[in-house]
Parts: C-alpha cells; sequence; structure tokens
C-alpha cells in the first residue's frame, strides 16, 4: 500500500495524470502539483561480490 502524496501541499487528493517513460505521473487535486513517484534520487549502491 503507497502513501501518495503531493509534495508539494501534502495532499493526498490526486488524480493520474498520464505516463512518462513508464512512470505514472500524478496531479494533485489541491494545488495542481503534478509530481511523480520514485524521483527522490536514491541510488541503490551495487552490493559487493564476495
Ligand atoms: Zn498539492
Amino acid at each position: 500500500m503507497q502513501d501518495i502524496r503531493c509534495k508539494r501541499c501534502g495532499s493526498s487528493r490526486y488524480s493520474k495524470s498520464g505516463y512518462v517513460r513508464g512512470t505514472q505521473r500524478y496531479r494533485c487535486k489541491d494545488c495542481g502539483y503534478n509530481f511523480k513517484l520514485g524521483d527522490n534520487r536514491v541510488k541503490v549502491k551495487p552490493q559487493p561480490e564476495p
């Protein structure tokens, strides 16, 4: 279960706004901000081989 919230105003009211490069985009119904999931830019380090 995902907790999707607007990154600008924190609202959880959103509508789907289409796909960009295979990523679902959302649009905040309260402030109109467009955002998508998984753009917090956390890179997963590759596991070192034993
Ligand atoms: Zn918002």
